[in-house]
């Protein structure tokens, strides 16, 4: 008997739920990942992620390879393949992980559809690409959490399961072809400072995190200069690592450091059950305001400035321009970016959040929109008017100025009382650093942003 195992946002071979049962259930399978036109037009192949994934899946295949399988790759719409690699192996069951967002559901209803008739199976399995599967913890009356304070308390009590060992040996039938795999270099557009992408690099980094980052993960978890936090999240996006052995081996490991990392991988699948329930919220207000945003046209510049990082606020520039280099930028700095773009030049979140698709190679569709939604105020935060100050942020959370020294280079010599705050240094020796004036008065936007919101929360 043969089954297919149809790869998507879980590269990997270690806690690899449908693998696993794939294996158990017959003597051959079929490990395929489709490259589908339908994710192209989503616009999600850009660059940095294109090349990540490639090195997923050629160190996918080469752990299949080592356990004498290897990876099919075909390209095509996703039913159409799956449909053409099941007869052509004479499969019975195509196992997967079940989908969050509604572009994965979409895809499980149209592989039903296409292999119903045929004799196949399609069988879906939790927890592969979330710690807990959306749905599983709901409160009395509705069927998500829209708070994250109650969902991690009832998260917290789930039991999950025993991670899967990789297995030992993999049996692909030789008829079913697959394509040549996408090539891993030579990519343009690629932000030079990109981590190595796989599921091998990533257990590395994640051995290393367990042995020497983790513990101090509580303090210097905002500490920006520190750079303390994982870096698992490209990672965790291409399921390169799995959420529930993350979870598992960090609360083995114990301690303060390890608890408060387990709470963002709890934010992580808080989002997932909140998009699983409402699709739409990857483009539409989570709760509905009446905003009525800046955009292309008349905050044309401003945009510019905000996506090229030279708004004049140390912090923000900072943030920004570190993710052009790395497709990475750190969680405080996202923090900052974004509540400046949306509070500050009162720009509409979306457009924001389509600016860190393009590059974030973790990029993705709940935890980038949700998170935008948290700060724009229109998602689950429940001080949706806070707005947060860069100048008093730099202050607390880079108080030497060391991050903002290393991504603005125009601002290294600049003694840290004014590093934050270019803008107060006498007039002639501000003109000589070559760095913009701010773009608006941060009590300008926020009187802006006040009147709009017809509120008057103070900013932080
Ligand atoms: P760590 O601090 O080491 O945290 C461990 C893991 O917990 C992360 O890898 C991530 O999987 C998860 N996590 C941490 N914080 C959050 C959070 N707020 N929401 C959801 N999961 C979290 N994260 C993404 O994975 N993809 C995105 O596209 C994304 N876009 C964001 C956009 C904005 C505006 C903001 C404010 C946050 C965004 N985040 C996103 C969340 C967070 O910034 C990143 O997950 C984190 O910075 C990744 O770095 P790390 O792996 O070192 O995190």
């Amino acid at each position: 008997t043969v089954a297919v195992v149809l790869f998507t946002a879980d590269l990997r071979v270690h806690d690899h739920p449908p693998l696993a049962a794939a294996l158990a259930a017959a003597d051959q399978v079929v490990p395929l990942f489709v490259r589908d036109p339908g994710v192209h037009a989503l616009g999600f192949d850009v660059p940095n992620r294109a090349a990540f994934l490639a090195q997923c899946l050629a160190d996918l295949d080469a752990s299949l390879r080592g356990r004498g399988g290897r990876l099919v790759v075909r390209s095509g719409p996703v039913e159409r393949e799956v449909a053409a690699v099941a007869a052509e192996c004479g499969a019975g069951e195509v196992h997967l992980a079940a989908g969050v967002t509604g572009y994965a559901h979409r895809r499980e209803e149209r592989l039903r559809e296409a292999l119903r008739g045929r004799g196949v199976e399609v069988r879906t399995h939790d927890a592969v690409i979330t710690a807990v599967t959306p749905g599983a913890v709901t409160p009395a009356k509705a069927d998500h959490f829209a708070v994250f304070s109650p969902y991690f308390r009832r998260w917290s009590q789930e039991r999950l399961r025993d991670p899967i060992p990789a297995p030992r040996a993999v049996r692909v039938p030789d008829v079913v072809r697959g394509e040549a795999l996408p090539p891993r270099d030579g990519r343009e557009g690629v932000s030079p400072g990109l981590l190595p992408g796989g599921e091998s690099a990533g257990r590395e980094r994640l051995a290393d995190w367990l042995r020497a980052g983790i513990d101090a993960y509580d303090e210097g978890q905002d500490d920006l200069a520190g750079d303390a936090t994982s870096r698992l999240s490209p990672y965790l996006h291409f399921g390169a690592l799995s959420p529930v052995e993350l979870v598992r081996r960090a609360r083995d490991h114990g301690g303060a450091g390890a608890e408060a990392f387990v709470r963002q991988l709890g934010w992580r699948d808080f989002h997932h059950q909140v998009l699983a329930a409402r699709p739409d919220a990857s483009v539409r207000d989570y709760r509905t305001r009446e905003d009525h945003w800046r955009g292309e046209e008349v905050a044309h510049e401003e945009i510019a400035a905000w996506r090229e990082g030279r708004t004049g606020y140390p912090m923000v520039d900072a943030a920004m321009r570190q993710m052009a280099h790395e497709g990475w930028m750190h969680n405080r700095g996202r923090l900052l970016a974004a509540s400046f773009l949306t509070k500050t030049l009162y720009v509409d979140w979306r457009i924001g959040a389509r600016h860190f698709l393009d590059l974030l190679v973790d990029g993705d569709i709940v935890n980038n929109q949700l998170n935008w939604q948290w700060v724009a105020g229109t998602g689950t935060d429940t001080r949706p008017h806070r707005v947060l100050n860069p100048v008093v942020q730099g202050k607390r959370f880079d108080p030497r100025g060391a991050y903002v020294r290393r991504w603005v280079p125009e601002l290294r010599d600049v003694p840290d009382r004014f590093v934050h705050e270019p803008w107060r240094l006498p007039e002639e020796e501000r003109a000589a650093l070559g760095y913009p004036a701010p773009l608006v008065g941060l009590a300008d936007g926020l009187a802006r942003f006040r009147h709009a919101r017809g509120r008057d929360d103070r900013p932080q």
